[in-house]
């Protein structure tokens, strides 16, 4: 769509598209998305995009919208669909989600939203997704998927809302109560367009990953970097594509999305305007900064197999002061 405007800035764009690998194979969708590598880079050398003054004003929320998935290697990487003929792709529905909910905050001038990309044809490795987020100093980090059931085990018939968001009790922890409250404020605004709501979804690493204090990660890459980073973050999941309800009820018609994108726009508003601005950006971000060493020690001892992060770019961008 031709409407997304205040998108990444061109120097973070630039960043971002630099780094685009192509990751792992595409024959499992859906779950790809979720994993990544293990740690989060510092972001102390990215740029943040110059977007006028009052950005860290109280009155002024800054919002990362995430549209999950896009391609790599040529092909959608998220979940897809075929129903009565049509195919529904998660990484195209995600980008309409996010351009409905990044449209109905930006009615509001207390809202300076941004998206980690513009097309859905566009992949970005999960952690610069996040690194993005943490470079604006975002209040509220909300990556936007649909979901899939796989058919092997007890969610084949799944259907509705959930949020992969990071659990409590240990490595930041009262951000993850934060987070945690943001995604069940945006899941309760979800049901109110008839959604079933399945609820928080707490996985920890199965490959060892820890965070730097020592406590055990988060499975989900969002969630994970999202506490190293020290910013409230989460998944959405709109719903299943491949279960009939949902999928011709809440997710096969431009209103169906926009419906979706506006529910998670009032979520966002609703939690920031209980819960003010995030004041954890800048402490997080130091103390993550300075035990990246070791942490990528423990990576390399503890995880073969995971892929290093890439490197946060010292690319100044054209067009940044
Ligand atoms: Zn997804």
């Amino acid at each position: 769509m031709t409407h997304l405007k205040n998108l990444l800035p061109a120097a973070a764009k630039t960043l971002l598209l630099a780094v685009l690998i192509s990751t792992t194979s595409s024959s499992v969708t859906w779950a790809e998305e979720e994993t990544g590598p293990a740690f989060a880079p510092p972001v102390t050398k990215i740029t943040a995009p110059e977007i006028g003054p009052g950005m860290r004003n109280n009155s002024n929320f800054v919002v990362v919208l995430d549209p999950g998935h896009g391609k790599t290697g040529g092909h959608y990487s998220g979940c897809h669909f075929e129903y009565n003929g049509i195919t529904y792709y998660e990484d195209e529905i995600t980008m309409k989600i996010a351009s409905y909910t990044k449209q109905y905050l930006e009615q509001n001038s207390n809202y300076t939203v941004y998206l980690t990309k513009d097309s859905a044809e566009t992949t970005v490795p999960l952690d610069q997704r996040a690194a993005f987020a943490a470079s604006v100093h975002a209040d509220l980090f909300v990556s936007q998927h649909v979901d899939s059931a796989l058919g092997n085990g007890t969610v084949k018939n799944a259907y509705g809302v959930s949020s992969m968001a990071p659990r409590t009790g240990r490595y930041n922890n009262e951000l993850a109560v934060q987070s945690q409250d943001a995604a069940n404020t945006i899941l309760k605004q979800l049901t109110t367009l008839g959604l079933h709501n399945r609820g928080l979804i707490l996985r920890d690493s199965e490959n060892g990953t820890l965070f730097p204090d020592g406590s055990q990660a988060d499975y989900y890459a969002i969630p994970r970097y999202s506490q190293m980073y020290g910013i409230r973050g989460f998944i959405i999941e709109h719903g299943f594509l491949n279960h009939t309800s949902d999928l011709t009820l809440f997710l096969s018609t431009e209103v169906q999305y926009k419906a979706l994108g506006e529910a998670d726009a009032r979520g966002i508003m609703e939690y920031l305007q209980k819960a003010g601005k995030s004041t954890f950006a800048q402490t997080a971000q130091a103390a993550q900064a300075s035990q990246t060493g070791q942490a990528s020690e423990n990576t390399n001892n503890q995880n073969a197999g995971t892929v290093a992060p890439p490197p946060v770019s010292e690319s100044k961008g054209p067009g940044v002061s």
